[in-house]
């Protein structure tokens, strides 16, 4: 019988989780379909309860579902109660458990960023949304000592400071006013900047002044794309890392919950650069449409930008779609 899985989300007309999840499932043999269910919030729950069924190895869950679906888990990992959101979802018999894989996603992701050093224990962090909650957990189990959360909405962030509360108290987290000349002075006491703000995912914005960025930076955009946070980065001398490495590795670390298998990381990272290549923009949280014109403009091979790469890419904006959202 053919095994099902999921990604449920409002929208999902394009996904980069179903090129990289059934490349997957077809390099290893696995005779299992990825569908992608469109689902309001009013048809959530029994999408949830679908599931439920021998046919479905599990699901991912998306914008805007992912809060919102934790109250229907019969179980939640550590991870998922950490950050109050869940993006992949197995089956133990009829029950249903809810993981985050953003977290083991992202701290791969932070972990090739910073690269031999030793690793930092100060961040400054831009956005309170469900990345940045995956983020947040991220750093404190990696042991830093100081996280500066900025949002737009400072209450969004307070929100988040309250939510890790418990798990932050050997440590300082703390919520911040957006002010320019808050976000250098902090800038200039930490190593590590990432940004989890949807800021430069449809336009050529950066959250940030390029002149408040300094070369010592390792700088993280969660976006999947060389926004302009990164090429400004790379222009100050700084490391930067875009979204791939932790979209790849969440998508690994659900299909290794779904499977039992070791993930085919090299499957999985090709198809996702050629989804990309060809214009998914992947639904996640942004806008669908027809692929964009970043068909002609393909992404970056790598994430794992140092400030030695070439120039070439620092000087060009990406096209308007040409940004990818995460799963
Ligand atoms: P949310 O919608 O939960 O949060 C969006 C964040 O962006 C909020 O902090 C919001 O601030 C901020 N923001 C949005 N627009 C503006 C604006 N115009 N000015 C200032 N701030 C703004 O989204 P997610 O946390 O799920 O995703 C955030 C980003 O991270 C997206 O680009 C997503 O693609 C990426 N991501 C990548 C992943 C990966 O695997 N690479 C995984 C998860 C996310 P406010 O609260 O004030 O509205």
């Amino acid at each position: 019988m053919t095994k099902r899985v999921v990604l449920i989300g409002h929208p999902v007309a394009h996904s980069l989780s179903g090129a990289m999840q059934q490349a997957a499932f077809d390099s290893v043999g696995m005779d299992a379909t990825y569908e992608l269910w469109d689902r309001t919030p009013m048809e959530l729950a029994d999408a949830i309860g679908e599931l439920r069924s021998d046919d479905f190895l599990g699901a991912n869950v998306t914008i805007p579902h992912k809060e919102r679906v934790v109250p229907l888990m019969d179980r939640i990992t550590e991870e998922a109660h950490a950050t109050g959101a869940v993006n992949t979802i197995t089956r133990e018999g009829k029950r249903l458990v809810g993981h985050n894989t953003d977290v083991p996603g992202f701290k791969i992701a932070l972990d090739k960023l910073v690269g031999k050093q030793k690793m930092p224990r100060h961040a400054v962090l831009l956005g309170a949304g469900g990345g940045a909650r995956a983020v947040v957990h991220g750093l404190i189990t990696e042991g830093f000592q100081r996280i500066i959360v900025f949002n737009r909405h400072l209450h969004r962030a307070e929100g988040l400071v309250k939510h890790f509360g418990r798990s932050a108290s050997h440590m300082e987290l703390r919520a911040m006013p957006w002010h320019e000349s808050i976000i250098e002075a902090e800038l200039a006491k930490t190593k590590i900047l990432i940004n989890a703000t949807s800021i430069g995912l449809t336009s050529d914005e950066s959250p940030i002044p390029a002149e408040i960025l300094h070369g010592d930076l390792l700088v993280l955009d969660l976006i999947y794309a060389q926004t302009r946070l990164l090429r400004d980065a790379k222009s100050a001398g700084a490391t930067t890392s875009d979204g791939e490495v932790m979209l790849l590795n969440q998508g690994a670390a659900s299909f290794t919950l779904w499977t039992g298998q070791a993930a085919p990381l090299d499957v999985m990272g090709a198809a996702l650069a050629a989804a990309r290549a060809g214009g998914v923009r992947s639904a996640e949280g942004e806008p669908t449409g027809e692929p964009g014109p970043s068909a002609e403009a393909p992404a970056e091979a790598s994430s794992e930008d140092s400030s030695e790469d070439s120039s070439e890419d620092s000087s060009e904006a990406p096209s308007e779609t040409g940004a990818v959202a995460g799963d």
